[in-house]
């Protein structure tokens, strides 16, 4: 039962000020050895906040708002923080009353009572939700590609700098070249070939195999960071090369035959950094270019 009117809630110096906050604001004593912290107080936007009324949460413990994504690390420097006398603020998946998660940005600090000795831990929290989203999207977005939604040379070598890909298995990259792109948009203009490289990335992906990275390199240039040997780079290339140039792609200027070359390399003991990978890959593409393009080759 909540404890409403016990006399932790009757004494905690509650204001009209901290009743008007936007932030949420919610009060606790210090526990007893028994049992942990108790809420003293709330106020409305903490009640709007975790959709609880305030009779709901008097009484009870603040673990009411946790739940199994919340993260125990938090929790731990949350009582260690207070136990050593400092504030503490973190950041934590909550969840209302009704069972739906929120991220809960919230700061704690200890209120004395007249002899010193902590009497209540003061918290104010805010729903960091909607800003932690909008954070995400905006990192997402930097490291894709706007016109064909594939990941962008941020994003490569951003994986490529991380070392996961050359740390594991045997891996490949094969890099992808439309041919004479310039024809096309010179004949078409650029937003049909616009449409093109959009068409083509989405040939590309359906060509790799699911663990496989398409990327847009830059221009009218992709990549494929594969997991795989030399055999599977050359059948990944030459698939490629096929299946740009066996269907035409259906423009808005109507169907047009599109042929790319594409160069692969396979990490070796000589080749054992990305960017050599890579060098190796481009190499082999220009040689493609050169014996008549519509092909592909590997690394000598
Ligand atoms: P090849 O590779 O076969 O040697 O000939 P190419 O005509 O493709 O040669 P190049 O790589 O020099 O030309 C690439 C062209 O791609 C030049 C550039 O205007 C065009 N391009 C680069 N990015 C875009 C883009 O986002 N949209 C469009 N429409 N064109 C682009
Ligand atoms: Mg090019
Ligand atoms: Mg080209």
């Amino acid at each position: 039962m909540p404890v409403r009117t016990s006399p932790a809630v009757m004494a905690f110096p509650k204001s009209d000020a901290l009743d008007a906050l936007a932030d949420g604001v919610m009060a606790t004593d210090t526990g007893t050895p028994a049992r942990g912290p108790a809420i003293v107080y709330v106020n409305d936007a903490a009640c709007q906040m975790t959709g609880y009324a305030r009779e709901e949460l008097l009484g009870r413990s603040p673990s009411v708002l946790q739940g199994p994504a919340t993260d125990q690390v938090v929790l731990s420097r949350l009582r260690s923080d207070l136990e050593a006398g400092r504030s503490f603020a973190g950041q934590a998946i909550n969840y209302r009353k009704d069972g739906t998660a929120f991220l809960m940005e919230w700061s704690v600090s200890t209120l004395d009572d007249d002899g010193g000795r902590p009497a209540y831990f003061v918290a104010v929290q805010r729903d960091a939700t909607v800003p932690a989203f909008r954070l995400m999207q905006a990192e997402r977005h930097a490291r894709t590609d706007s016109l064909t939604g594939l990941p962008n040379r941020a994003h490569v070598d951003e994986i490529l700098d991380a070392g996961s890909w050359l740390s594991t298995r045997v891996h490949s990259a094969v890099v992808v070249d439309v041919d004479h792109f310039k024809c096309i948009n010179d004949e078409h203009g650029h937003l049909v070939g616009d449409e093109v490289l959009r068409l083509l990335a989405r040939r590309l992906t359906a060509s790799v195999r699911g663990g496989d990275l398409v990327a847009r390199w830059g221009g009218e240039e992709f990549c494929v960071l594969m997991i795989g040997d030399r055999d599977d780079a050359s059948v990944l290339g030459a698939r490629i090369v096929t299946a740009v140039s066996e269907t035409p792609f259906e423009t808005s200027a109507g169907p047009l035959t599109v042929t790319v070359s594409a160069g692969s390399a396979t990490a070796a003991t000589e080749l054992d950094r990305a960017v050599d990978v890579l060098r190796a890959a481009d190499e082999a593409l220009f040689r493609a270019k050169r014996n008549g393009r519509n092909r592909a080759e590997h690394a000598a």
